[in-house]
């Protein structure tokens, strides 16, 4: 296949974009794309004859680009992905169980990611050299992800290092961060964690050194240091807008854990407020949240997890059950679907995706299948050799732990 060079794009703070897919209704239903970028969004542009494909034809002409191409690729769904994405998925996982199918499949040419950039730099990193991976809209990122940039981290890696002097500092990084990020954390005898074995990483890390700098989301690094009995005062904010992260050096020297200060815009819309109403309207409802969540709507909830978990937890509970859900709509919308002996509902009553991974319109899928059956290889997600190499070490050390 010839590879189509690209310049390389800064994937933007999303959140501005946030409210333009924020609807009172149910409906996600997926419109021409021309009519979805009416909503004053800055996706990547593709040849104008797409733009105007109605559903039915882009899902005919998608069916038949994905079977032309048979086994030479793999088409990965995460679970946010809409529906009418998430339909042609060989595999749905969390980003990492994704990336590790695409890995242990062997004889690939190319992995077409239908999620964010950071989950296809780590299915490239993961991947052996000649698999490509594609993200069909290169638009899609993670607003998370952005939040912690590198040159950023860096600075606060070296003021830290400094104060701390012969402590040592364990860097840890969420899945949900740039493969910059991760390669830092590879290069100082850090590591990567997920939702799902923060708990276990942090152990890790406090066996290896003092203190934890944990990037870039501050609500799952709070949440699991508190579990790990941690105390509130012993874990800071460190905002990379304000001088020492905004924190005196008395702060910062009683610190256990530095918390950059990221989070996720779809899982800080829930509130404990929304738990308190779904109470009231289901005196039996079971609050299940994801722990991007804060502290308050975790504490009043009955139970937190990664989305592996809420699937697993909802799909194992007995009819009948009532099942609110801090997590995103795409997903709790499909598994109110999968599993219509229970009551499954989202926390929030406004409907609000993910908007960077709602990005992924089909018609962007169609468009890289296409070109693929066409010898083109467009979007390709490629970490360069060094980034690789360290982010392979931080992501190696999570999966000897797990
Ligand atoms: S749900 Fe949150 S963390 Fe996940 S891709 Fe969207 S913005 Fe990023």
């Amino acid at each position: 296949m010839t590879s189509i060079k690209h310049k390389p794009r800064t994937i933007p703070i999303t959140e501005i974009e946030q409210s333009a897919f924020c609807r009172s209704t149910s409906s996600l239903k997926s419109k021409t794309l021309a009519e979805e970028l009416k909503a004053g969004v800055r996706w990547q542009t593709i040849p104008a004859e797409y733009r105007t494909l109605e559903s039915e034809e882009v899902v005919d002409r998608i069916r038949e680009s994905r079977e032309k191409l048979a086994d030479r690729i793999m088409v990965l769904g995460h679970h946010y992905q809409r529906d009418e994405v998430i339909q042609f998925a060989d595999f749905r996982g969390d980003s990492y169980n994704l990336s590790k199918y695409a890995a242990e499949t062997k004889g690939l040419e190319a992995v077409i990611f239908c999620g964010v950039h950071f989950m296809a730099e780590t299915a490239d990193i993961l991947t052996d050299s000649d698999v490509s991976v594609i993200l069909p809209n290169l638009m899609a990122g993670c607003s998370m992800a952005d939040m912690a940039k590198i040159d950023d981290v860096e600075e606060c890696w070296d003021e830290l290092s400094a104060i701390y002097g012969s402590e040592k500092l364990i860097p840890i990084t969420y899945m949900n961060s740039t493969a910059a990020i991760k390669s830092l954390c590879g290069e100082n005898e850090g590591i990567v964690c997920t939702s799902s074995n923060a708990t276990k990483v942090f152990e890790w890390a406090f066996q290896r050194g003092q203190r934890v700098l944990f990037l870039p989301d501050q609500h799952l690094g709070r949440n699991t240091g508190l579990r790990l009995g941690i105390p509130s005062d012993e874990m800071v904010v460190w905002s990379p807008f304000k001088a020492s992260g905004g924190n005196s050096l008395e702060q910062l020297e009683k610190a256990k854990v530095v918390l950059w200060e990221g989070h996720c815009s779809v899982h800080t819309r829930f509130t404990v407020e929304q738990v308190q109403n779904a109470r009231a309207k289901h005196p039996s409802v079971n609050v299940i949240v994801h722990p991007e969540c804060p502290q308050d709507v975790l504490a009043a909830a009955d139970m937190n997890g990664s989305t592996e978990l809420i699937i697993k937890t909802i799909s194992e509970a007995k009819p009948g059950t009532e099942w609110a859900v801090g997590t995103e709509i795409s997903l709790v919308n499909r598994l109110a679907k999968e599993h219509p002996d229970k009551t499954v509902f989202c926390l929030d009553p406004v409907v609000c995706p993910c908007s960077t991974m709602y990005r992924i319109h089909p018609t962007y899928l169609l468009w890289v299948l296409e070109a693929l059956n066409d010898g083109v290889t467009v979007n390709q997600i490629s970490v360069d050799q060094k980034t690789r190499k360290n982010a392979l070490v931080a992501l190696e050390r999570m999966l000897n732990v797990s």
